[in-house]
């Protein structure tokens, strides 16, 4: 059975499902828990950037997650 590991935290995704307990973000793997970590702390940002910017968003979503792989978790609560 293939099985993955979610760059941030580690955790060995089990038959892994890209867009349901698995995501690929920015070349990275994230578990269905780290993605949501993602999102929750990206909202806030987003929210305040108008007219909306993809690349910027881009790279927002790149530098965020580079950061929580140096980290092992994101910054949210
Ligand atoms: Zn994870």
């Amino acid at each position: 059975m293939k099985t993955l590991t979610c760059d941030v935290c580690r955790g060995i995704i089990k038959t892994p499902f890209m867009g349901r307990n698995y995501f690929h973000v920015a070349h990275r793997d994230l578990c269905e828990f780290c993605h949501d970590k993602l999102e929750y702390q990206l909202k806030p940002i987003v929210r305040t950037k108008l007219p909306f910017d993809y690349d910027w968003y881009n790279k927002l979503v790149q530098e965020s997650i580079e950061k929580a792989v140096t980290k092992g978790k994101f910054d949210v609560k």
